[in-house]
């Protein structure tokens, strides 16, 4: 049996799901940015679960087009209203500044104070999450029903922030495997209490790194942790000797809502984990939740940027943005379930499993159809309940291995299930009708 096979078999009875929920619920307080010790501290937390190299890049370092910006550290924020109640508290929800605002302490009248408030009318009771990364100001998030029944009066504003020369903080933890090509897994971890757009990406790489590092692969597996834009442009930057080496790879967010899987392909299009994840994607009936290329949404703007245009596809449930809780405090503890997180890693480990074992095979008995009850593969169909189902993989994969074509090409032509034509060949294989090519 393939080892990613074996991986994907233990996966249906273990408790992964739990567990990435569970870490998703010990990250969820942490208020995270593009710098900072937030940041710092998830990687910590990331690093109990997997060896990790941590990189931290000067501020004021060039990166490509960019510059690593001021580091961000916060440690309280509030509004008091007239009566000298606090209104708003960071306490309560990291949520309710602004990311990367600048320190402030002061007196403001309400018309003064509301140019500096955000809130989303469409969604009146949660607090929307807004950064403003690259032009110094401040700011606070509240829900709309609280900024409209806001009293006449004297506020005091506090924001106990620094923005200060430090640095931006990544980490990476590569997984050996007998080819030193690799395959590149990014999730973003950038964002505050945020649990789907953000969160459970970080866990499911955690959770597939885990299982990876069981497993003797054929391809080195790389996965990166670094905030969104700033962090992969960084990652990209310093590792473009790296770039030719890499077979494939997912960026990999938003796997924890109810909403069905869906995969971006590559700006290359047809790269073979486009491929790969379409293929299992149609075996689930969803080929409808294969999008193309586009340059938005996530860090594929970058590693699919035409000066890199890596061969890097997007994993996620709900699209970016396409869900009503996306960037709120609704993204929350209640939008994630351990069932969703369980049904993400399992997809990615059979779109990984395909990277891991396609193969082109020769059929070394080209001439009409070779024999195959004088071989003993009809007697052994008969223990299998999809005798028609396997008779039928037999009869693709050895008209297709003619050496030009993998078990991938033979799946996107017969529209069978990989893992049969995968079962089918070993078995002709096995009775010295298949060779399997370098
Ligand atoms: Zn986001």
């Amino acid at each position: 049996m393939h080892p990613l096979q074996a991986c994907v078999e233990k996966l249906g009875e273990d408790r992964s799901g739990d567990q990435m929920y569970q870490l998703i619920e010990r990250l969820f307080p942490i208020c995270r940015s593009i710098t900072g010790n937030g940041l710092r501290q998830s990687l910590d937390i990331v690093g109990e679960h997997l060896p990790l190299l941590r990189s931290e890049v000067a501020t004021g370092t060039p990166v490509f087009d960019w510059t690593i910006p001021k580091e961000w550290n916060i440690r309280d924020a509030w509004i008091k209203d007239p009566s000298g109640q606090k209104i708003v508290d960071f306490q309560q929800s990291n949520l309710h500044v602004v990311s990367y605002s600048v320190p402030v302490h002061g007196r403001f009248s309400l018309a003064e104070l509301k140019t500096r408030l955000h809130s989303d009318p469409a969604h009146p009771e949660w607090i929307p999450y807004r950064t403003s990364y690259y032009q110094e100001t401040w700011g606070f998030c509240l829900p709309h029903q609280q900024l409209q029944s806001l009293p006449e009066g004297e506020y005091e504003v506090c924001i106990d922030s620094e923005l200060t020369a430090g640095s931006l903080s990544y980490a990476e933890c590569l997984i050996p495997g007998a080819s030193q090509d690799e395959v590149l897994l990014f999730a973003h971890i950038c964002h505050p209490s945020l649990c789907n757009d953000n969160l459970s990406g970080v866990a499911l790489l955690v959770e597939l790194g885990k299982y990876l590092r069981q497993c003797q692969l054929k391809w080195s597996y790389r996965l990166v942790f670094a905030p969104a834009t700033i962090g992969s442009i960084t990652w990209l930057s310093r590792n473009e000797k790296l770039l030719p080496q890499i077979r494939g790879g997912l960026i990999v967010s938003v796997a924890g809502d109810a909403g069905p899987v869906t995969y971006k392909r590559s700006r290359r299009g047809n790269a073979q984990i486009d491929r790969a994840s379409a293929c299992m994607l149609a075996e689930r009936g969803q080929q409808e939740r294969v999008l193309d290329f586009s340059p938005w949404g996530y860090d594929e703007r970058q590693f699919c940027s035409p000066g890199i245009n890596l061969p890097m596809g997007r994993f996620t449930r709900s699209p970016n943005g396409a869900y009503p809780e996306y960037h709120s405090s609704a993204d929350n503890l209640g939008l994630v379930r351990p069932e969703h997180l369980q049904d993400s890693l399992h997809t990615v480990l059979d779109i990984l499993h395909v990277m891991e074992s396609d193969t082109r095979y020769q059929n070394l008995f080209p001439k009409g159809e070779p024999q195959l009850g004088r071989r003993g593969l009809y007697q052994m169909m008969g223990g299998f309940t999809n005798i028609g189902e396997l008779q039928h993989a037999l009869l693709w994969v050895l008209n297709y291995s003619d050496g030009e074509h993998s078990l991938l090409d033979i799946a996107e032509k017969s529209h069978m299930p990989y893992r049969l034509l995968q079962q089918a060949a070993g078995l002709s294989a096995d009775a010295q009708l298949l060779a399997p090519l370098p």
